[in-house]
């Protein structure tokens, strides 16, 4: 039996009968079976002794239930790993920083309190995922899209607290999140926003409500457990329309980006695309040699051979037909200034779509349709991955500076260098993140070695001004050291917010870094 760390087995035992009284025997998981499923199956320390482990697993169904199960937490100080349904592969999974911790799996809690297509929001619990919701719309044929990251069946609540991203132009999730419920560390239960106002009619549709904005605080956070949010939705649009735009040149990506950032800040180009370039993922063994060797006008020539865009990137646009036409018609207008720029008309559709249409959909995603298709990425290659996603500024000088850098300490700890070409992304208003790829072998020695080189890639990351929006739990700590202008003085804040709502430290303890003070020293 694994228990939290400083408990005794027989303190453990009299924590999991109270678990028990909480939520129903049925739904405490203490067995090796039972807790090998939360363990993360994309771990970084796989078959090594660091692998954090959780003890037990406990799942209420009710807010009061979740309130209790913190009360015992807090008798007994035993961390608590707080999940929604567990799915943040890529980033920790279902496990816990802190190995013994025992897991807050809120996946019964999957009521959809309500969904609105006049005012287009809804209010979910924690375990609604994508499908339940796309289901709860579609059976309802409601005029509302949601907007679905990669994989479909992670949860609203988790993936925005997260801060992660989709496609459509609600693609920022925390952005798009309007009011929470959240039980406290004490057991104490707050809404925020409108939702502080009893029987608010706006809980919803107004962010601010009165006083401090405090939702903030409680996305990549450890200072509460939210078992309610709201989030906006985006109105079923009339029609979609893509184009690409394609330059020959190596310096023609100044203007591409700046005529790119000039249409995202205008509000012109609203939803997620790539920067990239061709050339990077052309496997001719020609290329290959001019990428490592070769000069860039070298590179040009090449592309002008072959008929490869030295960069590229696609729009798309989602709204009224004749609104989405004129601003595919603008976007040309502005690019045209780059000299031998090309367009292509792409994919358009008219909404809603019919079954036949979405089946002929190689990836739905973007139409607010959720899938799994995403996990043919690095399948057959690796036994899963990770991220590093620095958040760089949207400008060509910043994207050709990252590739050069990343692909240099790619180089330098023995890499493939391979980082050249990554996909640029805007999941966010205003800034490019990369997203580069890392895989996680079943060889103990190559974690190891993508453990270092991550973690260099973190630091050269900060040396150039550039910083991750998230992360693995096996890094936060290396990143929220990053984060260190004035003497850590973020972090100090946060640690401040904690030892004054959690002074036990029992919820995620070191969940971005942020330690309780009893377990701060040894973690310095
Ligand atoms: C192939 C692949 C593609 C992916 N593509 C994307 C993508 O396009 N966009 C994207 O954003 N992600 C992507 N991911 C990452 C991940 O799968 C998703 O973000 C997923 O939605 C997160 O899982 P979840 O919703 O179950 O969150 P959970 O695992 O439930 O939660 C994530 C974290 O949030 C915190 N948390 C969760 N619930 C609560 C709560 N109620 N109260 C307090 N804290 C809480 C916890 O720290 C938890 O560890 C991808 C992963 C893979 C493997």
């Amino acid at each position: 039996m694994r228990v939290p760390p400083g408990l005794t087995p027989a303190d453990f035992r009299d924590a999991l009968r109270q678990f028990e009284q909480a939520v129903g025997k049925d739904w405490v998981f203490s067995s090796d079976e039972d807790i090998d499923t939360y363990r993360d199956s994309y771990s970084p320390f796989w078959h090594e002794s660091e692998e954090p482990i959780p003890s037990a697993a406990v799942a209420p169904a009710e807010v009061e239930q979740v309130q209790q199960v913190v009360r015992v937490a807090n008798a007994h100080k035993i961390p608590l790993w707080t999940i929604s349904t567990g799915k943040n592969l890529g980033y920790g999974g279902s496990a816990p920083l802190l190995g013994g911790s025992v897991v807050l799996d809120l996946k019964r809690m999957d009521r959809v309190i309500e969904v609105n297509d006049k005012n287009h929001y809804a209010l979910v619990e924690p375990g609604v995922s994508y499908f339940d919701l796309y289901r709860w719309v579609q059976d309802r044929g409601l005029k509302v899209w949601i907007d679905p990251p990669d994989p479909g069946w992670g949860s609203l609540v988790g993936n925005a607290l997260e801060r992660g991203g989709g496609y459509t132009p609600m693609r920022d999730h925390f952005d798009a999140h309007c009011g929470m419920e959240v039980v406290l560390a004490n057991g104490d239960l707050v809404r925020t926003g409108m939702g502080a106002l009893p029987g608010a009619k706006t809980w919803q549709q107004y962010k601010y409500g009165f006083g401090p904005y405090v939702d903030g605080i409680f996305s990549q956070s450890n200072l509460g457990v939210v078992t309610k949010m709201g989030f906006w939705l985006f109105p079923q649009p009339e029609a979609y329309l893509s184009g690409s735009v394609a330059v020959a040149k190596h310096d023609d990506l100044f203007p591409l980006v700046e005529t790119f950032a000039y249409l995202m800040n205008s509000g012109i180009v609203q939803a997620t695309t790539t920067v990239v370039s061709p050339l990077a993922y052309s496997r001719d063994p020609q290329l290959a040699t001019l990428r490592s060797g070769g000069s860039t006008s070298d590179l040009e020539q090449y592309a002008a051979q072959k008929g490869i865009p030295y960069w590229s990137v696609s729009l798309p646009f989602y709204g009224p037909e004749k609104v989405v036409a004129a601003q595919w018609e603008f976007a040309k207008e502005k690019f045209s200034a780059i000299p031998g720029a090309k367009f292509q008309d792409g994919a358009s559709y008219r909404f809603p779509l019919n079954a036949d249409q979405l089946a002929k959909i190689v990836n739905p995603v973007p139409f607010g349709v959720p899938s799994l298709q995403t996990f043919s990425v690095g399948g057959p290659r690796s036994q899963g991955h990770m991220w590093f996603s620095p958040i760089i500024p949207m400008t060509g000088e910043a994207v050709l500076e990252a590739q050069a850098v990343f692909d240099q300490v790619a180089k330098d700890l023995g890499g493939s260098g391979a980082v050249a070409g990554f996909p640029i992304w805007n999941f966010f208003a205003r800034a490019f993140v990369i997203i580069y790829f890392f895989p996680i072998e079943h060889e103990v020695e190559k974690n190891r070695r993508n453990r270092e080189i991550f973690r260099r890639l973190v630091k050269t990351s900060a040396e150039h001004g550039w910083g991750e929006y998230r992360t693995h739990t096996a890094f936060m700590g290396d990143i929220m050291d990053a984060y260190s202008f004035n003497n850590h003085s973020l972090l100090r804040l946060h640690q401040t917010m904690k030892d004054a709502l959690d002074p036990n430290g029992i919820l995620s303890p070191g969940k971005n870094g942020i330690w309780p003070k009893a377990m701060r020293k040894a973690r310095a």
